[in-house]
C-alpha cells in the first residue's frame, strides 16, 4: 500500500476525509479492495510469505481502518474488534483475580452488567464512583488499583470528568486509565493527550456512522508498548476478532467522521438550549450548556464541540417521559445512536430494574436532519404531552 504522506496532516479533517491516503499498490486503486481471505500462503519452507498466517490474528483490510484510528487518537497500536464490548472486556481480561478496578456508577450500561456478573465471577474487586474528583482519590488502593475506568461524557447523563486530573490520581496509585471514548470520538477529545493509557471505542456509534454494523477498538498510548501486544494476543486467543467486510465498511463510514461529529455538535447545542427554555422540562443534561456543572473541564478537554448526546428529565416523571417519546415523528424510537438519524429513548427502560438511571430521563441522539425540523418535532411531542396531562 502506498502512503501519499498525508500521515504529516495533524487536521482530522484531512486525516478521516483521505482514510490517510492509502493506495493499493498492485491496481493503484483509491479505495482499497476487500480481503476477505482466512488464511496466507506459506512459502516451499513452509514460511509465511506476507508476515500473515491466519486472520483471526491479522487480515490486511484492518490495517488501514486500524491506523487511521489510532493516528486519530494519537497511540501506538489500534486493534479492531467484533464489538464496542468485545473492545471493552478484552482490557478487563488482562487483570488478575483479586485485581481491583474503579468505575463511575453511571456509567455504559452494558459494562456494569458485564462486570457485576463475569468481572465479579473472575474475582475483580470494584468500586462504583458516585462522582469523579475526591471519589476517586479515596476509592484507589495503591497497589491494589490496576484499572480506572472513565467515560466522558458518561452515559447517559453526560457528566464530565477531568480526564487529566483522573490521570494523575490513577497514576500515582500505579493503576491505568482507560477511556471509553464513544460519545466524543477523537474529533471532539484525545484522551491519550490528557494522560489516558488506553482509548476503548464502540465503532457501532459515531465512528462507523451510518448504523449498520457492530464493531469496537481499541488504542493503547505510545508508552504502553507492552500493552499493545498483550491486547493482540489476547484479541487472537479469545476470537473477537472483527470481519474483514465490516471492517472495510467501517473505513468508509468514518471518512465523514469529522463532518458528520462536527454537524450533530452544532444541532445539539441548539436542541438543548430549545429544551432548556421549556417549562415542560426538569432538566437538560449536555456539557455545551454553559449550567452543566462541568462545562469549563468539557470545554478543556473537547474541541470542535460537545457531541450529538444530550439527556433531559420530563416533568411529570416516568409517565410524561414515555408519553413524550411515543409522541415525536421525525426522532425515532430506537436503541443506540451515532447514526444519521435521530433517536430517542427512555434509557431506564432499556437497562436493568437495578439502574441508577432517573425514570423521568430520556436519551437522545442527534442526527443530520435540518435542526429546525428536529426542534419542531419535540415542540410538538412537549405540546401533545401538555393536553393529555
Ligand atoms: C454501545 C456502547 C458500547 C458497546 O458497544 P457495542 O458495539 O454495542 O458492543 C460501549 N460503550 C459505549 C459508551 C456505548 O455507547
Amino acid at each position: 500500500m502506498k502512503n501519499n504522506d498525508i500521515n504529516s496532516s495533524t487536521h482530522h479533517e484531512t486525516l478521516t476525509a483521505t482514510a490517510l491516503g492509502w493506495v493499493d499498490e498492485a491496481t493503484d486503486a483509491m479505495a482499497l479492495p476487500l480481503r476477505p481471505s482466512t488464511s496466507f500462503l506459506r512459502d516451499p519452507n513452509q514460511l509465511d510469505r506476507a508476515g500473515r498466517i491466519f486472520t483471526r490474528d491479522d487480515n490486511p483490510t484492518f490495517l488501514q481502518p486500524e491506523a487511521l484510528i489510532n493516528k486519530l487518537e494519537g497511540g501506538i497500536g489500534c486493534l479492531l474488534y467484533a464489538s464496542g464490548m468485545a473492545a471493552i472486556t478484552s482490557i478487563f481480561q488482562r487483570l488478575q483475580p483479586g485485581d481491583h478496578v474503579v468505575l463511575p456508577k453511571l456509567v455504559y450500561s452494558g459494562l456494569r452488567d458485564w462486570i457485576n456478573t463475569h468481572g465479579v465471577r473472575w474475582g475483580l474487586q470494584v468500586t462504583y464512583l458516585e462522582d469523579d474528583g475526591e471519589a476517586l482519590q479515596q476509592a484507589m488502593r495503591p497497589g491494589q488499583t490496576k484499572l480506572v475506568w472513565l467515560e466522558t461524557p458518561s452515559n447517559p447523563t453526560w457528566q464530565i470528568t477531568d480526564i487529566a486530573a483522573a490521570a494523575a490520581v490513577a497514576h500515582d496509585a500505579g493503576a491505568l486509565v482507560a477511556i471509553d471514548n464513544t460519545v466524543s470520538t477523537p474529533i471532539l477529545t484525545r484522551p491519550i493527550e490528557h494522560g489516558a493509557d488506553i482509548v476503548v471505542h464502540s465503532c457501532s456509534k459515531y465512528m462507523n456512522g451510518h448504523g449498520d454494523l457492530i464493531a469496537g477498538a481499541t488504542v493503547v498510548a505510545p508508552q504502553h508498548e507492552a500493552v499493545f501486544n498483550e491486547l493482540q494476543q489476547l484479541r487472537n486467543e479469545y476470537g473477537g476478532v472483527l470481519g474483514s467486510f465490516e471492517s472495510w465498511l467501517l473505513l468508509r463510514g468514518m471518512r465523514t467522521l469529522s463532518l458528520r461529529v462536527k454537524a450533530v455538535s452544532e444541532s445539539a447545542l441548539l436542541v438543548a438550549q430549545f429544551l432548556q427554555a421549556s417549562d415542560a422540562i426538569e432538566e437538560v443534561m449536555y456539557p455545551g450548556l454553559v449550567s452543566h456543572p462541568l462545562h469549563d473541564v468539557a470545554a478543556k478537554q473537547m474541541s470542535n464541540g460537545f457531541g450529538g448526546m444530550l439527556s433531559f428529565r420530563v416533568k411529570g416523571g416516568e409517565r410524561a417521559a414515555k408519553l413524550l417519546a411515543s409522541k415525536v415523528r421525525i426522532f425515532r424510537q430506537a436503541i443506540s445512536f451515532g447514526s444519521t438519524e435521530s433517536v430517542i429513548e427512555h434509557r431506564a427502560g432499556m437497562e436493568k430494574p437495578d439502574t441508577p438511571t432517573p425514570r423521568d430521563l430520556l436519551r437522545v441522539s442527534i442526527g443530520l436532519e435540518h435542526v429546525q425540523d428536529l426542534i419542531d418535532d419535540l415542540q410538538q411531542a412537549l405540546q401533545a404531552v401538555t393536553v393529555e396531562r
